[in-house]
């Protein structure tokens, strides 16, 4: 068993949450739940409210707090099986974590609690460069870098094959800068909420992705 089951990872935009996240949850065998993909999905879906959402995440802006606490306390709820959760870019707001608490006071989550704050430390001249670089399959959605971590084989997915790959239609260099603000003024507050909880943890995210992978698992212990 691993010292923390149900991790909030917090960081900027490119500080590696995805990336870490997901290689997390599958070394401990629970569920990483991406408030990001689960709004991306929707979006996908082509419906109204779909169309409300891209609005939101072309701009770089938050959507609202009730319905991303409702969408991440459902995914959360369905991992149960699964032993814990990895939650990436969730929450991203005081008001969302003073909402969250209060439904995690709940008897449905009775020793579900939170019990670690991921803080991935990367300082902000890196975080340009590793947004623009990035793409994902548009098959299986494994993540890649052109610098930092391109496939094995030129064009091709290392995990499942694919050969389609697509940029984020938020990872521009116009995004990135509101994104990083709203990082800032709204999501950068939950690290003396968590602080005062005693559940923050902070990681250096610089270097390759093995070498912050391994500090990661230094900290968890799994
Ligand atoms: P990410 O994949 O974490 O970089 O998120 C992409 C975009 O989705 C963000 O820039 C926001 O527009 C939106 N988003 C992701 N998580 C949240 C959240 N917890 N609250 C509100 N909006 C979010």
């Amino acid at each position: 068993m691993a010292a923390y089951n149900r991790i909030v990872l917090l960081g900027p935009p490119g500080s590696g949450k995805g990336t870490q996240g997901a290689i997390l949850a599958e070394r401990m065998g629970v569920k990483e739940i991406s408030a990001g993909e689960l709004l991306r999905a929707e979006v996908r879906t082509g419906s109204e409210l779909g169309k409300e959402i891209a609005a939101r995440i072309d701009k770089g802006n938050l959507v609202s707090p009730e319905l991303i606490v409702r969408l991440m306390v459902q995914a959360f709820l369905a991992s149960e099986n699964a032993n814990g959760f990895i939650s990436d870019g969730f929450p991203r707001s005081l008001e969302q974590a003073e909402m969250y608490e209060k439904i995690e006071n709940t008897p449905e989550f009775e020793g579900k609690r939170i019990d670690l704050a991921l803080l991935i430390d990367v300082p902000d001249e890196y975080i340009v460069e590793r947004i623009l670089g990035r793409s994902q399959c548009t098959k299986c959605g494994a993540y890649y870098h052109d610098k930092f971590k391109p496939t094995m084989v030129e064009g091709v997915c290392d995990v499942c094959g694919g050969k389609e790959f697509a940029k984020r239609a938020d990872d521009t260099e116009e995004t990135v800068v509101s994104r990083l603000r709203v990082y800032r003024e709204a999501t950068a507050p939950l690290i003396p909420y968590y602080e005062n909880k005693g559940l923050l943890v902070r990681v250096d995210g610089t270097g390759p992705i093995d070498a912050v992978s391994e500090r990661i698992k230094e900290i968890v212990k799994y």
